[in-house]
């Protein structure tokens, strides 16, 4: 597979962009390559600008439930842009977005837009500090919860990936607030609110880990969570930005019966345009200037037309409900031929899967904090991924990161995709 043009776009790339990319996560540094460029997308596949097609298991990370240039989705998108891309002043669909959040998610009463993934958690930790008037906020080691100050303190994906957990440029005074616990370890939890309780505000937590592969979180865990919080007065957030909208209708409070007092939401809800939002309780939510003291702003805040791409995908998912059934068989299925693969091959690789999340730990399990993914072989996931991208699969270029699938996946890449499987396993065993 030739690369030239991605090549000379990459070095050209490096000149006028830190790594020549927009975010860590797309560099490959890891496997030990440059990164293909995208020309376009359609359904599961995409191409490069080499003019190679790859089936895709990135999905831009997420938002991309139906797939690439989805026809519903687009239809009458012009007719949008031509009526004006942002007006700094309210639009109809705004209104028309958040009350169907807040339908779709009981524990949410009131939602606010914002840009990112990353605004939304830093948004809903300022709020929920402003409601408490505490400072300590508890994140998991291995959950990355984007990239603002306080929250990039033993953090996932990327940060794992190129090995800062805990980023330079970060003051100590800004994280000294930040309480650091053991994923799906209860102990751990309660050890910091018999010393802290009184000066926690929040716990965040994503309620299945997707930024240290794929580390579903305990029932019991997350009902402790519940549990110790209501206890001492702190409040709950489900950073539900990969699990909201995708691994259920109602994300991950629903699959687990467990209610937070706030939800981060971001990617499926932009469908592959900049989204995020954080929601929660009323009195919580109340908080939030104008209403109450808590300042948080944006100029392009629930743009209209990010609106539009969010509540048009939204809808498609909540008429085709089928779409989620459709979308864990498609993960079973991967599952269950890797899991043949690894027999016969006789490795040590473990998938792990939680709905239509998954992932392929190259090591024994189990897999349920974030020492236990550390013990993976990078090595041979560098291999890995490299023969299956020969092979046109694009699997996330970290062995730290889940899989995407779309409802554009079929059963025909899908078994490609298991063949391939075997053959680059293959090949990265013997190295
Ligand atoms: N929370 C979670 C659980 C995420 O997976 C991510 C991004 N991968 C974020 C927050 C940050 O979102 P964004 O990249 O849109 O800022």
């Amino acid at each position: 597979m030739k690369h030239c043009n991605s090549e000379k776009l990459f070095e050209e790339a490096q000149k006028y962009i830190p790594g020549g990319v927009n975010s860590p996560v797309r560099a490959f540094r890891s496997v030990g390559l440059n990164p293909i460029f995208i020309e376009k997308g359609k359904g599961c596949k995409i191409k490069d600008v080499d003019g190679n097609e790859y089936i895709d298991y990135i999905c831009s990370w997420g938002p991309l439930m139906l797939g690439h240039s989805n026809e519903e989705l687009l239809e009458g998108i012009e007719e949008v842009v031509s009526k004006g891309t942002s007006f700094g002043v309210p639009t109809e669909i705004e209104v028309k977005m958040a009350k169907f959040i807040v339908e779709a998610y009981p524990s949410v009463d009131m939602v606010r837009m914002v840009n990112s993934g990353t605004e939304a958690t830093m948004s809903a930790l300022r709020v929920a500090r402003g409601y408490t008037n505490r400072n300590k906020i508890v994140k998991f080691e291995g959950c990355y919860h984007g990239h603002s100050d306080a929250l990039l303190v033993k953090s996932g994906s990327g940060t794992i990936t190129f090995g800062v957990p805990t980023s330079p440029g970060v003051p100590a005074d800004t994280v000294k607030d930040t309480l650091v616990c053991r994923y799906n370890d209860m102990e751990s939890v309660k050890e910091v609110f018999q010393k802290y309780g009184d000066d926690i505000a929040a716990v965040i937590v994503e309620p299945v880990g997707g930024n240290m592969g794929v580390v579903p979180g305990k029932k019991e865990f997350l009902q402790g969570l519940r549990d110790i919080t209501k206890e001492y007065g702190a409040v709950l957030i489900f950073d539900e930005v990969i699990t909201g909208f995708r691994i259920a209708f109602g994300g991950a409070q629903e699959v687990y019966g467990i209610e937070p007092d706030m939800t981060c939401f971001g990617k499926i809800i932009g469908a592959g345009l900049p989204v995020g939002a954080y929601g929660g309780k009323k009195e919580i939510m109340e908080m939030v200037s104008p209403v109450g003291p808590v300042y948080q702003a944006g100029t392009l805040s629930g743009n209209p037309l990010a609106m539009h791409m969010g509540y048009k995908n939204l809808n498609i998912l909540k008429n085709n409900k089928h779409i989620y059934d459709e979308l864990e068989q498609k993960a079973i299925k991967l599952e269950k031929g890797i899991n043949e693969n690894i027999k016969k091959l006789g490795i040590k690789a473990t998938v792990v899967r939680f709905k239509a999340m998954l992932c392929l730990f190259l090591a024994e399990g189990p897999f349920d904090n974030f020492q236990e993914v550390m013990k993976c072989d990078t090595e041979k996931y560098a291999v890995y991924f490299k023969e299956m991208l020969d092979r046109g699969i694009l699997l996330p270029p970290a062995q730290f990161e889940a899989m995407f699938l779309s409802a554009a996946h079929g059963d025909e890449e899908l078994e490609y995709t298991i063949k391939c499987n075997y053959e680059a396993l293959k090949v990265a065993f013997q190295k």
